[in-house]
């Protein structure tokens, strides 16, 4: 746990002892409940501290200064990452964490809820369902991602649930020269603009990690997201 009080400070983070409890217990938690069905790959706790917990909390590095009471979307949280580690750190923001697999949300719920955070809640259902929903479509400052669809079907899941001047971050590694060519003349047609490709360091992590930042320019169109499936098997050019 010193590994990721040091790592944190990195990106400007400082825990303390009850937040590294806490990222302790979600550790045990992972690790025991993996034991019963996949939710991770990676097993070894030094790896989960670098490759889960301070990839998630490396987003610290494209939000300055840290705004206070966001509310925040993890698009296909699978296990938590990036949402439940920031709630660790700013318990603050109110999240919500969308997944599609139902066995994955137990999960999400039950660190909820051993690890008492307020103001999070677990959605089930998929993207493209979801964010037709009129109490979930523009309604986030910050919607995220991590390892969930390749940017043109993940644009297309994303910017419908940002608000007007809301912001969208998707976690992604080394090579991204062809995803972000792909997607270079989708988000406009979803109401979005690419802002910023952020090059990270990870501690840990020897391949350098890219933050795309894409922010919500206008109004999505109503006809997106298009219906499950059809945004990550034709996706949007
Ligand atoms: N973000 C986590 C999980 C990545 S795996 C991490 O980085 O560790 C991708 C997850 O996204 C899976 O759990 C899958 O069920 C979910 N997912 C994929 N497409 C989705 C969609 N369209 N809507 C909701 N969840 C989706």
């Amino acid at each position: 746990m010193e590994r990721l009080r040091e790592g944190a400070r990195t990106f400007g983070i400082e825990l303390d002892d009850e937040q590294l409890r806490a990222f302790q217990i979600y550790l045990d938690e992972l690790l025991a409940w993996n034991q019963k069905f996949n939710l991770t790959s990676i097993t070894d706790p030094d790896q989960i501290i670098s490759k889960h917990f301070l990839d998630s909390l490396s987003l610290f590095t494209v939000l300055s200064p840290q705004p206070s009471a966001l509310s925040i979307l993890d698009l296909g949280a699978g296990a938590g990452f990036p949402v439940v580690a920031l709630k660790i750190v700013r318990p603050d923001w109110r999240v919500t964490l969308l997944e599609a697999t139902r066995k994955k949300c137990d999960f999400l719920q039950h660190m909820l809820d051993v690890l008492q955070l307020q103001d999070a809640r677990v959605l089930w259902g998929r993207a493209e369902t979801i964010a037709h929903e009129a109490s979930e479509r523009e309604q986030y400052d910050l919607v995220v991602a991590r390892a969930v669809a390749e940017l043109s079907a993940l644009a297309e899941y994303m910017l419908p649930f940002a608000k007007p001047l809301g912001v969208c971050v998707a976690w992604k590694g080394e090579q991204i020269e062809a995803e972000l060519n792909a997607a270079k003349n989708v988000y406009g047609q979803l109401g979005g603009r690419l802002r910023e490709v952020k090059a990270v360091q990870v501690p840990g992590i020897e391949q350098q990690r890219h933050l795309v930042v894409i922010e919500k320019v206008s109004r999505t169109p109503r006809t997106y997201p298009r219906r499950e499936g059809v945004p990550s098997k034709k996706p949007l050019t």
